[in-house]
């Protein structure tokens, strides 16, 4: 009789679930946090080289271990945390799984050190690949000091996955904070490469969230506070005049715990359904507090899932609550802000602006070197601001005008006589249809798609001829970003120049915009970049780009024109025609709806009857 089954030995086990926890530096960082935390830290710095692929460091401050508890601590399921299952119903701390240190110290050379306040000294274990090396006194202050080097050393599959330096970094400095915006009374510091990233006293959550978002957009966010009786709801959200593209700036927290849940993040987008854009997001730091027992955060082992035991009622506290805020303020009494060309006296807003931002932003460093801006500089967020109307990062798109004028015409040097410069113009239809005829046909022409189909077209032909066309922003602007899309910045500045973006860090998270594509330098360069960052926050490599370029024009090409009714003259209808013709143009707009639609005579006849 053969024996088939084996208990797996505990390396083997650890480095599987290393393999559920240990994703990347990012979620390193996030698991010895939570443990730093977790003892009652207030003082927490975070280290990395080369993105945290050399070397990851956490110091705190926290109550460290005595020399048995810090052995005890590498082996798999301990924790200090639970005893019993019962207390699976009641966690309070931020871990329980008793995991986290097993797993990492599997798949990296792992060092733990530890002090108790009350012991003379300190215990170091050094770890490689899992296997104890080495356990010895060590002198340092209180608290626990834990250095990961080479991850994944062991595992090159993983390895391949890391992407470089510079991503890795931005998801480190996301995660840090993030996860400090759920602390603002713990101190957090984090050092890429000797370079200071973020450096936070600690502080109150309206300060610590100017320095996460920024301080412009700070003071954008009003405070919320909700609830029933089983939910407390309070934090911040944004004016709708405050949106990012992707769901990057919505912090929700659980009893403390950072964590992404379809069923809040639903809620928070239903309330904002009709004041922001479709594909917009605000800026939300939603901190949720449920009695224990109303929540499972044992789905996941990174913890980021939860299940609500009464998920409705929790939606609707959300929705309600940030329903309620988003009534009561000011803007929604304010009429749509007009974005067209800033007059003198908000050219000088914008000038003294950047003037002010230039004393904050610690020079304009090198794009290695962003920093944040410390905390006296950031003022206190006001409890409720004035909107105001110089800018707004949400454009309703039927402002703009429709301009097939607004194109250069020097990119059309001969004008094809073709298809569409043949039909003969009968008008247009609902100022957004233009309607035209050949012989027995009629033709429908979808001009916002016409226009953005030419405009791709001619993106195109600029890129393939090397450059696209690109306009000095008479007004630079700036932008806040997220750390990962700082990063993306950097990474692909070369690239992004090549599509016509002139883009300088500017101190802490925010860069300026001072040169666009001129096709959009006119609209809004900076929706439009911050679009394009959230795609290229994914890529890792400059491949990448191309890959996804015919996606980035058409995006540029959207944004260049304008949605929405517009009436057009005789002499513009007849411009867009010939440009259709003159533009490699195929009758469907990048996004794939279609341009123009035919309709006969014979099907005319037929509607009518007639035949
Ligand atoms: P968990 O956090 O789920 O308990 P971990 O593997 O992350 O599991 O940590 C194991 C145990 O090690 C913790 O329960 C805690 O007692 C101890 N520990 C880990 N990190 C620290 C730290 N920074 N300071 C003090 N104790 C720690
Ligand atoms: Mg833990």
């Amino acid at each position: 009789m053969s024996q088939r089954i084996n208990i797996l030995p505990e390396n083997v086990t650890n480095k599987i679930a290393a393999g559920e926890v240990v994703e990347r530096p990012a979620s390193v960082i996030k698991e010895l946090i939570e443990n730093s935390l977790d003892a009652g830290a207030t003082d927490i710095s975070v280290e990395i080289t080369a993105g945290g692929r050399r070397l990851i460091r956490i110091t705190d401050n926290g109550h460290g271990m005595s020399r048995e508890d810090a052995l005890l601590s590498l082996e798999r399921h301990a924790t200090s945390k639970i005893r019993c299952d019962s207390d699976l119903e009641s966690i309070l701390t931020l871990g329980f799984r008793g995991e986290a240190l097993p797993s990492i110290a599997s798949v990296s050379r792992f060092s733990l050190a530890s002090r108790e306040a009350d012991s003379l000294e300190g215990t170091e274990i050094v770890v490689e690949g899992g296997r104890v090396r080495e356990v010895k006194t060590c002198g340092m202050a209180p608290g626990t000091v834990i250095t990961v080097e080479q991850i994944f050393f062991n595992m090159p599959a993983r390895l391949k996955f890391m992407k470089s330096a510079e991503t890795e970094t931005g998801h480190v400095a996301d995660v840090v904070a993030r996860m400090s915006v759920s602390r603002p009374d713990v101190a957090f510091s984090c050092i890429s490469d000797e370079r200071e990233l973020l450096r936070l006293q600690r502080s109150d959550l309206q300060r610590r969230l100017a320095q996460v978002v920024g301080k412009d957009s700070s003071q954008h966010l009003y405070p919320i506070n909700g609830g029933d009786e089983y939910t407390t709801l309070s934090g911040f959200v944004s004016a709708p005049s405050l949106v990012r593209s992707g769901t990057q700036a919505i912090y929700t927290y659980i009893n403390g715990r950072f964590i992404r849940d379809k069923v809040v993040q639903h809620a928070v987008m239903l309330a904002y359904r009709g004041v922001i854009d479709r594909g917009r997001y605000p800026v939300v730091a939603l901190f949720i507090e449920l009695p224990p027992g109303e929540v499972d955060v044992n789905v996941h082992p990174t913890k980021h899932e939860v299940r609500f035991r009464r998920q409705s009622v929790v939606h609707e506290a959300i929705q309600g609550a940030i329903e309620e805020v988003l009534r009561r303020s000011p803007w929604l009494a304010v009429p749509p802000v007009s974005l067209h060309v800033p007059t003198t006296s908000t050219g000088q807003a914008y000038r003294e602006r950047i003037a002010a931002a230039a004393q904050v932003s610690l020079a304009l460093v090198s794009p290695q070197q962003y920093r944040s801006p410390s905390t006296d500089q950031i003022g206190k967020v006001p409890a409720a601001p004035v909107v105001t109307q110089q800018r707004t990062h949400s454009v309703s798109e039927t402002e703009v005008a429709f301009q097939p004028d607004q194109l250069p015409a020097e990119q059309f040097p001969e004008k094809t006589r073709g298809y569409f410069s043949s039909l003969s113009i009968i008008g247009q239809f609902h100022s957004e249809y233009i309607l035209c005829q050949s012989d027995t046909e009629l033709v429908m022409i979808d001009q916002h798609a016409a226009s953005e189909r030419v405009a791709y077209q001619l993106l195109k032909q600029q890129c393939q001829s090397g450059k696209i066309e690109s306009q000095r922003l008479l007004f630079p602007e700036t932008l806040e970003l997220t750390f990962s899309e700082v990063a993306a910045a950097v990474r692909f500045n070369q690239e992004l120049a090549g599509i016509g973006f002139e883009l300088e860090p500017f101190g802490g998270t925010t860069i300026l915009i001072s040169a666009a594509p001129r096709l959009v330098a006119r609209k809004n360069p900076s929706l439009l970049i911050r679009d394009i960052l959230a795609d290229l926050e994914k890529f890792g490599t400059s491949g990448a780009f191309n890959d996804a370029l015919e996606n980035l024009l058409s995006r540029i090409a959207c944004h260049s024109v304008i949605r929405g009714t517009h009436p057009l003259e005789h002499r513009q209808i007849s411009e867009l025609l010939s440009r259709m013709d003159s533009t490699d143009f195929a009758a469907s707009c990048p996004h794939g709806r279609p341009v123009s639609h035919v309709v006969t005579l014979a099907e005319l006849q037929k509607i009518f009857k007639r035949t």
